[in-house]
């Protein structure tokens, strides 16, 4: 069985948060990137898979030469080999246009992906992924088990959870509860030597046409400080509720 891993470089959730060209770019500079923490959920399942099925896992990343330390990290925790489509990603089609192109040259029974990345949020990559490959998809997944050509997943839904079986190939967009945190793989010192013998190839990318372009970003509201007032004060505190706060 072949497991595609999609992999994609965020910034720390730690970072602090600025952009550049007024406004129109994220300033990269002094940032520190990070396996997307749902795809690490997703990259965890897939090493499980491997233990108890026997699979080969590959982790792709559509990214510049600067993504590669998460490739490499993904190697170092168990993948097999790495692929870097060499595009810096500027929309979430194109992301999906060079996965799912990467996908028809080299099959795969499952394809792995995060349900969101945490920085641009699109939560798009993956439905295109099998929009494209006319594959089915489930979303949300917090569970997945593999019986014969079979795969088994639990999906959260509102207010539940709803149990689905399809064939592969499929593409599932994991998340928490997939695998816990604590079951999150640290490289060890094995493992990243080891890493160093696995293959990561480099594949230009087939089409570098994309559909949206950022215009601006805005950050968040820096939050107002608190105002204290005497306990009793209501005069003063519908005075500020109206006129400062303007919610009433
Ligand atoms: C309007 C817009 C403008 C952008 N501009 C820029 C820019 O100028 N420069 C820049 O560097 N980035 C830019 N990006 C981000 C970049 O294009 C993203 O990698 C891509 O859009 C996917 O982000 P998403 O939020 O749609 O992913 P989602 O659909 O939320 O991601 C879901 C899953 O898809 C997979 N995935 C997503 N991206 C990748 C990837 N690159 N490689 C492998 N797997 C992936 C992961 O498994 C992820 O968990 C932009 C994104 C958008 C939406």
């Amino acid at each position: 069985m072949k497991i595609l891993i999609c992999l994609s470089c965020v910034p720390d959730t730690t970072s602090k948060i600025n952009f550049t060209d007024d406004d129109s770019k994220f300033d990269k500079s002094g940032i520190q990137f990070i396996i997307n923490p749902y795809d690490e959920f997703g990259l965890t399942k897939a090493m499980m898979l491997k233990e108890t099925n026997g699979c080969e896992i590959t982790a792709i990343t559509v990214g510049d030469v600067s993504v590669e330390p998460i490739l490499r990290k993904a190697l170092a925790i168990g993948a097999d080999k790495a692929v870097r489509i060499n595009h810096d990603p500027k929309d979430s089609y194109s992301t999906a246009v060079e996965i799912a192109s990467y996908i028809k040259n080299n099959s795969f029974d499952i394809i792995i992906t995060g349900r969101e990345s945490i920085d641009y949020n699109g939560c798009a990559v993956p439905g295109m992924i099998s929009e494209i490959l006319n594959l089915p998809f489930v979303n949300a997944c917090i569970n997945l088990e593999i019986n014969d050509n079979s795969i088994k997943m639990i999906r959260e839904i509102d207010g539940g959870k709803e149990t689905i079986q399809a064939q592969m190939p499929i593409v599932v967009a994991g998340q928490k509860g997939l695998v816990e945190e604590s079951d999150l793989r640290i490289p060890n010192m094995r493992g990243i030597m080891q890493a160093r013998n696995k293959p990561l190839n480099i594949v230009e990318p087939i089409n570098t046409t994309v559909f949206t372009q950022s215009i601006k970003f805005e950050k968040p509201k820096e939050k107002e400080e608190c105002k204290l007032i005497d306990a009793g004060n209501i005069t003063e505190l519908i005075n500020l509720l109206k006129n400062e706060a303007k919610v009433i």
